[in-house]
């Protein structure tokens, strides 16, 4: 059987490492860490569980479609629900916004609560879900450095939504031009940290990603974020797929002009195809540094990082839900301090995820299990010690001024990631959460391809490649690998298990 080799085993690499082993490949994954996920890992911390990384969850069917493939029924192997609603705003002046699922309840709840014409708000959702059904297709799903892409009918739809993409104004000027409240524009613009962004720089474009929320929904698996990547890794052992874990890759090994093996802190093996899941900036500079690296698509700016604070907090607010949102006073300074002056806003909008809402056993009896976020810049050298003290009482104060407690008091336990912490557990370049900011309006073309043009048989997947970071993204990132991949041997007569 022909051999591939996949470095790293984030959700894009076991993604890819499952489409290989169905498509006849004899599958390895390297894993630097003592287990699987990445940036989607969990831990536990007195008695409370925490997802790690990501919280929300969209474009489900891109894991089924996982199980489908390798002739499984998903259900088997996990289960989601609709969330409703999806979110809880509040904002500084005392005003609340819960965001429902259904488009039409939350247009009414968008006027009754803020004065924002419903009707405008269905616009523009509306308008979302054309420019993602007019762009994806081309944008997301293939790869944007083929010749072939550029030759399909997809193409055609996407030139004609090119008056509606945005790509001359910013994300920000397309929302304020459509809604006078502040506070409806800023929900808007929210939307640009989906992928690590600026709202005020990012083009218009990147307004299609709230029709992935509020018209498509978003989910919540049961068991929590990481059991997409706990029960992915189920299908792809059962597929065959051996997981090597606290083995990190050192070295591509490449011979006139393909791979040939890989070299990892354990030994040497051979295999034509090689599939890297690391960030694209550590693979050309640790493991391929004797080749010219693409230094322009390098080069480009990093998206914006995190700072998260876990904390067990012992008593329950039944006025919060899954995802909570505690807008800052003044959106536009908040992204200046994070991508102008690289640090953090005094008064940051705060990001609180709490899984026990739905899944009590993931803290104590009363208890909560919160994730408190706020976006922060990349590491560009700054004192995290001192932002992560500084932050910390701006939050708790924030927090506790808006839900009229001492949030302090409540909290018990606590653990911290910031930027530095990620880039060590991840390798992600400078701690980026979604590899190159897409703040630029070539950006999407601009990201590295999923294949290298220079390496036979060298491919990348993962959130610092195209299309994109984030779990749908990165899943798809996966199956643009898949379509590149040559098929070896008729696929495997696959079993239901
Ligand atoms: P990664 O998760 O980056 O994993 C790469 C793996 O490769 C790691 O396990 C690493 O150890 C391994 N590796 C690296 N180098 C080597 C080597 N040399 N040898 C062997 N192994 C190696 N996305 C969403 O969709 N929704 C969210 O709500 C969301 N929130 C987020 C919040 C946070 C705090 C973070 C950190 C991310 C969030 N994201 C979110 C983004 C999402 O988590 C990522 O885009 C996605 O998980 C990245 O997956 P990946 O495939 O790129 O691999």
């Amino acid at each position: 059987m022909t051999k591939a080799a996949i470095i790293g085993s984030g959700i894009g690499g076991i993604a890819t490492g499952i489409r290989l082993a169905v498509k006849g490949y004899d599958v390895t994954v390297f894993e630097a860490n003592t287990s699987f996920g990445g940036k989607m890992h969990q831990f536990d911390l007195q008695g409370y569980r925490f997802d790690a990384g990501p919280s929300l969850f969209t474009l489900p069917h891109l894991v089924d479609e996982l199980f489908t493939l390798a002739g499984r029924t998903p259900s088997d192997y996990f289960t989601y629900t609709r969330l409703d609603p999806i979110t809880h705003y509040f904002w500084p002046d005392g005003s609340k916004l819960k965001a429902y699922a259904d488009p039409d309840a939350f247009a009414t709840e968008a006027e009754q609560q803020l004065g924002v014409p419903a009707k405008d708000v269905r616009e523009v959702l509306a308008k979302s879900a054309r420019l993602y059904d007019g762009t994806a297709d081309t944008f997301l799903h293939k790869s944007l450095h083929k010749a072939d892409t550029y030759l399909s009918a997809d193409v055609l739809k996407a030139f004609g939504c090119l008056p509606d993409l945005g790509l001359t104004t910013t994300m920000h000027g397309a929302n304020a031009r459509l809604f006078n409240d502040p506070r409806f524009v800023q929900l808007l613009d929210r939307f640009a940290t989906y992928n690590g962004s600026d709202p005020y720089q990012a083009p218009g474009t990147l307004n299609l990603i709230p029709h992935l929320e509020h018209n498509i929904g978003a989910f919540y698996p049961k068991g929590g974020i990481y059991s997409i990547a706990a029960s992915l890794v189920k299908l792809a052992e059962e597929l065959g797929v051996t997981f090597r874990y606290s083995e990190r890759v050192e070295r591509i090994i490449t011979q006139n002009g393909k791979t040939t093996g890989i070299e990892t802190s354990a030994g040497r093996y051979s295999t034509g195809v090689v599939v890297s899941n690391m960030d694209v900036v550590p693979t050309y500079r640790r493991l391929l540094p004797d080749q010219p690296a693409p230094e322009r698509t390098l080069q480009q700016p990093r998206s914006s990082s995190a700072l998260i604070y876990y904390w067990g907090i012992a008593r329950e607010f039944p006025e919060l839900h899954l995802h909570n949102i505690f807008f800052s006073g003044d959106y536009k300074k908040e992204f200046e301090h994070i991508f102008r002056h690289k640090t953090i806003s005094p008064d940051p909008t705060v990001y609180v995820n709490i899984t026990s809402k739905l899944e009590k056993e993931d803290a104590p009896a009363g208890c909560e299990n919160w994730f408190v976020m706020v976006n922060v810049p990349h590491h560009q050298g700054q004192d995290w010690e001192q932002l992560i003290h500084s932050t910390r009482t701006a939050v708790t104060n924030k927090l506790s001024r808006m839900l009229q407690t001492e949030l302090a008091d409540a909290i018990t336990c606590e653990q911290v990631l910031d930027p530095l912490l990620i880039e060590q557990q991840t390798s992600s370049y400078a701690g980026a959460l979604y590899g190159s900011s897409s703040n630029n309006r070539m950006a999407a073309f601009l990201r590295h391809p999923n294949f290298s043009s220079k390496i036979k048989g060298l491919y990348f997947c993962g959130g610092s490649v195209h299309p994109g970071g984030g779990i749908p993204l990165c899943l798809l990132s996966a199956s643009i690998v898949d379509s590149l991949v040559p098929t070896v041997t008729p696929a495997k007569n696959l079993k239901q298990h």
